[in-house]
C-alpha cells in the first residue's frame, strides 16, 4: 500500500511522520504515513486502494477538533489523509449567493473569499483561522453566529464526498430546493470522517451586515440572563447576532490579555452577557441596543451595561469571551462538558448539575459560559484534585443532570475518540443501532476513521 501511495503521490507522501496530538493534548499517535492529495481524483484513488487493502484512513483537517477525531487510533496502524492541499475555489455564484470551495480552505479563508466578492459567510469560532471548512462540516461546527445563521449544517447547499470504496458522490450544484428523495448530504455533515471524506462543498452566502454593535450587560444570575435573551428576541428580533453568557468565575480567569470585566467598566464579581446586533442600516444596531439595554436596566433585569464605543472596545469585549479557554489552561486545564438543554430549562439544569458536581467534590470550581441563545453551556469544572476517578464521577454527575433535562452531552464538539463510551451510555439505543447500520452500509470494511464516533 505504501509503495502504491508513493507511485500515486510521489513527494506528497510523508513516510516519517511525527506523532499527531489532539488540540487538548489528550491523545498522541504516529501514523504509518501522511498523504497529501491535491485533487478529488487522487483522493478517490487513495480510498479505493485503502479499501482494497483494508488499511484505516484518518482524515485530517486543521486538527483543531476538541474530541480527538483526527488523531490516529492508538490501536491501529493507519494512513492519515491530510486535506490541506485541496485549496481551490471552484465556483462563486453572486446571484445564487453561494460559493463552491474545496475542503482544505480554512473557515477564515472562505469568509475572506466571500467578503472579496461583496458577500458574507457567517461561520465564526475561536479556531476559525486554522480549522478547515471540510473539518467544520465533518464536525458540524457551531460558534457565535448560530443564533442567526444556524450550525454549519444550515450553511451547506451541497457536498462532494468521496466514499470508502473511492466512488464520488457529487452534489455541488447549489440548489436551494431539491426534494428528490433522501437528503444524503446530511448523513456526512457531523459524521467526523467515519462515513465519507468531504472533498468540496457549496456554501450559502449572505448579504453583508456591515453595521454592528456589541455590548456587555451585567446580570445577577443565569435566570436573568435567560430573561434578557427573551427580552432581546422580542425587542430586536433578527438583529440579534450573538448572545453569550459568562459566569463571574469564567470572566475572572479569562483576564490576562484584552481586558478584565473591571476595565470594561463592569463589576469584577458579576455574570456578564455579551450581545451583538447587526444590520444593513447604519444607525440601527446602536439605537436598538441602547433602547434594549435601557429598558432592561429600568426593569431591573440588568444592573449595569456598557456599549462598545469603538472597534477596539468591540474586540476587547469579544476577547473577554474568547480568552476563557486560555484562562482555563493557565489554571491547569478544566474538565470540559459541552452540553445543551432547551433554553427554558438552562437555569434549572445548571443549578441541578452544579449541586450534583459539588456532591462529588465540594471544593470543585465551576467555570461556566456559553452560547446560551442556543441552549449551549460549556459546563467546565476545575476539580480540587487531579484524581481520574474523581474526574469520571464529576462527568457522570454532569451528564446525569443533562440526561434528566433531556439534553445533549455533546452540543458542539462531536464525539471523536473522546466520547465513544459516553455515546453508548447516554444516546438512545435505537439511534446508536441505526448509526452502526449506516456505518456498515457505507464503510463495510471499517476503513474510515475506525474507533471514532461509534467504537
Ligand atoms: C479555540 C477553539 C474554539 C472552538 N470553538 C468552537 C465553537 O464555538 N463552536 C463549535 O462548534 N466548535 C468550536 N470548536 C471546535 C471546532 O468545531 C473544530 O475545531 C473544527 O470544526 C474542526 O475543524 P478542523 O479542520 O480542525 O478538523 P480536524 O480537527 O482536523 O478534524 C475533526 C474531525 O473531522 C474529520 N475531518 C476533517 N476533515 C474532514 C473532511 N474533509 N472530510 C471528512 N472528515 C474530516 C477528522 O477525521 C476528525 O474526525 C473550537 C475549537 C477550538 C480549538
Amino acid at each position: 500500500m505504501l509503495e502504491e501511495l508513493r507511485q500515486l503521490l510521489g513527494r506528497r507522501c510523508d513516510f516519517e511522520p511525527a506523532e499527531i496530538t489532539d488540540e487538548r493534548g489528550l491523545f498522541s499517535a504516529r501514523p504509518l504515513c501522511v498523504v497529501y492529495p491535491e485533487t478529488t481524483d487522487e483522493l478517490s484513488q487513495i480510498l479505493a486502494l485503502a479499501n482494497q487493502r483494508q488499511v484505516p484512513i484518518v482524515p485530517l483537517g486543521g486538527n483543531t477538533g476538541l474530541c480527538a477525531g483526527a488523531v490516529p487510533h492508538p490501536e491501529g496502524k493507519c494512513v492519515v489523509l491530510s486535506l490541506s492541499k485541496l485549496q481551490q475555489v471552484r465556483h462563486c455564484d453572486e446571484i445564487n449567493y453561494s460559493i463552491a470551495v474545496e475542503a482544505g480552505l480554512t473557515v477564515a479563508e472562505v469568509a475572506a473569499e466571500a467578503e472579496a466578492r461583496g458577500m458574507y459567510f457567517p461561520l465564526r469560532f475561536g479556531a476559525d483561522a486554522t480549522a478547515q471548512i471540510g473539518g467544520s462540516i465533518a464536525t458540524n461546527a457551531g460558534g457565535s453566529g448560530v443564533l442567526r445563521y444556524g450550525n454549519t449544517r444550515e450553511l451547506v447547499l451541497g457536498l462532494e464526498v468521496v466514499l470508502a470504496d473511492g466512488r464520488v458522490l457529487s452534489g455541488l450544484e447549489g440548489l436551494r430546493k431539491d426534494n428528490t428523495g433522501y437528503d444524503l448530504k446530511q448523513l456526512f455533515i457531523g459524521s467526523e470522517g467515519t462515513l465519507g471524506v468531504c472533498s468540496a462543498v457549496t456554501l450559502k452566502l449572505f448579504p453583508p451586515l456591515p453595521h454592528r454593535q456589541v455590548a456587555l450587560a451585567e446580570v445577577a444570575s443565569l435566570t436573568q440572563a435567560v430573561e434578557l435573551f427573551k427580552a432581546a428576541r422580542d425587542e430586536v428580533g433578527e438583529l440579534l447576532l450573538a448572545f453569550e453568557w459568562m459566569s463571574a468565575p469564567a470572566t475572572a480567569i479569562s483576564v490576562g490579555k484584552g481586558l478584565s470585566p473591571n476595565q470594561a467598566g463592569m463589576d469584577n464579581g458579576s455574570d456578564l452577557v455579551l450581545l451583538e446586533l447587526a444590520s444593513a442600516l447604519p444607525d440601527e444596531p446602536a439605537l436598538r441596543m441602547e433602547k434594549l439595554l435601557t429598558q432592561a436596566i429600568d426593569s431591573g433585569l440588568v444592573s449595569d451595561a456598557k456599549i462598545a464605543a469603538s472597534q477596539s472596545d468591540t474586540e476587547k469585549m469579544w476577547s473577554l469571551r474568547e480568552l476563557i479557554p486560555q484562562g482555563e489552561k493557565r489554571q491547569g486545564g478544566s474538565l470540559k462538558h459541552d452540553v445543551s438543554v432547551a433554553i427554558s430549562a438552562l437555569a434549572e439544569f445548571v443549578e441541578s448539575a452544579s449541586q450534583a458536581a459539588k456532591a462529588v467534590d465540594p471544593d470543585v470550581k465551576l467555570c461556566l459560559y456559553g452560547h446560551i441563545g442556543d441552549g449551549n453551556i460549556h459546563f467546565n469544572l476545575l476539580p480540587s484534585s487531579s484524581s481520574s476517578a474523581q474526574a469520571t464521577a464529576l462527568s457522570e454527575a454532569v451528564y446525569g443532570a443533562v440526561s434528566q433535562y433531556g439534553g445533549s452531552f455533546s452540543a458542539e464538539h462531536g464525539i471523536g475518540m473522546l466520547h465513544t463510551a459516553t455515546l453508548s451510555r447516554y444516546k438512545d439505543p435505537v439511534a446508536v443501532n441505526l448509526m452502526r447500520q449506516l456505518k456498515s452500509l457505507l464503510d463495510p470494511n471499517n476503513i474510515l476513521n475506525p474507533g471514532k464516533v461509534i467504537a
